[in-house]
């Protein structure tokens, strides 16, 4: 049933003759929706029935593959268990052997009498007879090359109804008749690499005579993504180097003078971060830098002196503090206002519905959003701290000089181009993660940016007492809790994760709330319990933060009521990221087996922040061992990087990377299981760039990673 045109990569499977409808609805299951998506489905085993055996030459226990002419065939009901067997006897020239398959009455009719046919199964003793079981089948052609018997069968990601049978009938003649599909990777590094040449890589891939043919088509199409990727990177980077940015030109006995009023002293690791910062704000190209740290590391100062050198330069630049939430954006106002006291250039904050400006010793909380706006425009707010609402229209700055992002994976090259609305040199950027992320990842995802790592925390910080709390010790932590709260310490309980429905959280909010009614009415009766969700509006979520934080909620100068504050905040995960309240020394997760082991980590780093001996609950009902081990390593590792290798192995990029980067956590696997062959990418990409940055002299590389980077989303 050969097309005239052989189908294409683009090809719609609902336009191809021989897929029937009820195979499009099990391969939509599975997502495949074109030629490409499906020959993309790859084997993830292959079961070796290369080796052909007479009849009489079988033993029990073997697995093997026979050929020979089917003989009686019946279908028969056992009267107990009302199963279905298949019997067939089939025969070779040295003998005959008795053929079961268990409940797949359907081999009845597909075999019949006086057919020759390929069996590949394993050999085993039944009522003391050796009987062939279960085993793959197929009609022997006189030209027809085997399929699912006598060779490497590949074995594919199934779905109910769609086995890897029907897979392999699917994907053999469309690659029999494919299109051939024009290579990308540059010939000599195939050559250099070893590796096969695109067309063959994919009929090896799912037809392969060898295991090595195998390896090679597999490694193939990873080192294909890693080089697309790691092109991207090395393209995005040269053309960094060629735009100009502001010289920020810093005066460094400013720098150690402002360090000099902070109340602790940096620690190494946060010196040579903010050093190599300095470093690259001298130059005339921007900075892409990814600032990472463990939470509580100290990042926040580091980023802060970076801008304060940046508004200090005498050639009247400004900065800009971007957080995700507009809990963190308050807090970084916070801690900016708090050290940098002296300075009288203006620190503005701006979120959803307020303004507000700090010069100095005095805070402007009256100012209208519209004359705070003009005030940024004319370059009298030297040092803006905000969240989204940075990038929305009306915000435009005099003269931006250094940006930094915190918490955010991937700043996207849309955000930033709403950033440079109007500006004439591209500032230098710095993005803050305290995802811990193994190097190997980091190298994938963030492999744009240059990396700076602080590797310590600040001295004198206890460890947190972790243990995970089995149901039936819930009353006993409850007690402890009470305890502490005695004392004058705070609670985090944060509430489990649920899988959301239909796009909304709307059940993570009622879990909260659940939680909230239990823990105010029937646990906590006589304390001061709170809620806090992402359904909340934005000023109601900051009252809340402020009161728990004890810091003066909204208006200016209002000092915190002591019977306004919260003993006990029950929140969801937006206090994932960033939120620092030192008085809160217990946390407590519900569910938290829901949660990926970085995640838990991020959590706990929200306690222990203050001179108390702090501690983390650990609340699950489940039983299952994998949990039990998996938490406990939250007990045992040393530090984030740790649990992130530990989360990768058994989790996924998924976890750390979140649904929302398309594509990138297949390709960071890869990078993980081939930790050289990333290496190599990298490599190649940087030359292959550096020779010629446009690709000119690739211009099949250069279409398909146009096409790549729409796949990834990383716009
Ligand atoms: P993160 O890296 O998680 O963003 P923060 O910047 O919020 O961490 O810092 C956590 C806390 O540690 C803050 O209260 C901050 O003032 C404090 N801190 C930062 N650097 C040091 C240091 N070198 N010594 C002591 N405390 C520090
Ligand atoms: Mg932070």
């Amino acid at each position: 049933m050969k097309m005239m045109n052989g189908p294409k990569l683009e090809t719609l499977l609902e336009t191809i003759p021989r897929i029937q409808q009820r195979f499009l609805v099990k391969l939509n299951r599975l997502g495949l929706k074109t030629v490409k998506d499906l020959l993309w489905h790859f084997p993830f085993r292959y079961e070796d029935w290369r080796e052909i055996s007479t009849i009489a030459g079988l033993r029990a226990g073997d697995e093997k593959t026979i050929q020979g002419e089917v003989g009686e065939i019946s279908l028969k009901r056992t009267p107990r268990k009302r199963m279905f067997i298949t019997e067939a006897l089939v025969s070779d020239e040295t003998g005959s052997i008795r053929v079961l398959w268990f409940n797949q009455p359907y081999v009845r009719h597909s075999l019949q009498k006086g057919k020759l046919v390929s069996l590949a199964g394993k050999a085993v003793l039944y009522k003391n007879e050796l009987v062939l079981q279960n085993p793959n089948y197929e009609i022997l052609g006189i030209k027809k090359e085997a399929s699912h018997t006598a060779r490497l069968v590949p074995i594919y990601p199934e779905t109910k109804g769609l086995t890897s049978k029907g897979i392999r009938y699917l994907i053999k003649p469309i690659l029999e008749s494919l299109e051939k599909i024009p290579e990308f990777i540059p010939a000599d590094v195939l050559e250099e690499l070893k590796l096969p040449e695109i067309n063959s890589a994919l009929r090896q891939i799912h037809l392969p005579q060898k295991g090595s043919e195998a390896n090679l088509a597999k490694k193939r199409f990873s080192f294909q993504d890693l080089l697309l990727l790691q092109l991207k990177n090395a393209q995005e980077k040269a053309a960094l180097k060629k735009e100009r940015a502001p010289l920020i030109k810093y005066d460094l006995e400013e720098i150690k003078a402002a360090l000099a009023t902070l109340p602790f002293e940096l620690t190494p690791s946060q010196k040579k971060a903010l050093w190599e910062i300095l470093q690259d704000l001298a130059k005339a190209h921007p900075m892409n830098r990814l600032l990472q740290g463990d939470v509580g590391s100290g990042k926040t100062i580091v980023a802060g002196i970076a801008a304060l050198a940046t508004a200090r330069a005498p050639n009247n630049l400004q900065a800009v503090f971007m957080a995700p939430t507009e809990i963190l954006a308050r807090q970084h106002f916070q801690t900016l206002t708090k050290f940098f006291k002296n300075f009288d250039g203006g620190i503005g904050l701006l979120v959803a519905k307020e303004t507000k400006v700090f010069y100095g010793d005095e805070l402007e909380t009256k100012i209208t959003k519209q004359k705070f706006l003009k005030e940024v425009t004319a370059g009298k707010v030297k040092i803006l701290v905000g969240t989204h609402a940075l990038i929305q229209k009306g915000v435009e700055f005099k003269n931006l000089g250094f940006v930094v992002v915190d918490e955010q994976h991937r700043f996207g090259v849309k955000q930033r181009a709403l950033l440079l609305r109007g500006a004439r040199l591209i500032p230098h950027f710095l993005s803050m993660s305290a995802t811990p992320i193994p190097r190997t990842l980091t190298m994938t995802v963030f492999g744009n940016l240059d990396l700076s790592i602080i590797k310590e925390l600040p001295k004198g910080r206890r460890e947190i007492i972790t243990k995970i709390v089995a149901p039936e010790n819930r009353p006993k932590a409850h007690a402890f809790i009470r305890g502490q709260v005695r004392r004058g310490r705070q609670v985090f309980v944060i509430c489990p994760r649920i899988e959301k429905v239909e796009g909304t959280s709307w059940n993570e909010v009622k879990a909260v709330k659940e939680e909230y009614e239990k823990l105010a009415k029937n646990v906590f009766p006589d304390l001061r319990v709170a809620m806090l969700h992402g359904k909340l509006k934005s000023e109601e979520k900051a009252k809340i933060m402020s009161a728990f934080a004890n810091l003066p909620a909204g208006k200016a100068g209002a000092s915190a009521d002591k019977s306004e504050r919260i003993d006990i905040l029950v929140t969801t995960s937006v206090v994932e990221v960033g939120v620092d309240v030192p008085n809160a020394t217990i946390m407590m997760i519900e569910g938290a087996e829901r949660f990926g082991l970085a995640q838990l980590y991020q959590f706990r780093g929200r306690v222990g922040r203050g001179e108390h001996q702090s501690f983390c609950f650990l609340f699950t009902d489940s039983k299952a061992q994998t949990t039990e081990e998996r938490l406990k390593s939250l007990l045992t590792a040393k530090n984030g990087f740790e649990l992130a290798e530990y989360d990768l192995a058994i989790r996924g990029p998924g976890e750390f990377l979140g649904e929302a980067q398309t594509g990138m956590p297949d390709i960071a696997l890869k990078a993980i299981q081939n930790p050289e062959l990333l290496k190599v990418a990298q490599e190649k990409a940087e030359e292959i760039i550096k020779k010629d940055p446009e690709l000119k002299k690739y211009p099949t590389l250069k279409t398909r990673l146009n096409q790549f980077e729409k796949e990834i989303h990383l716009e």
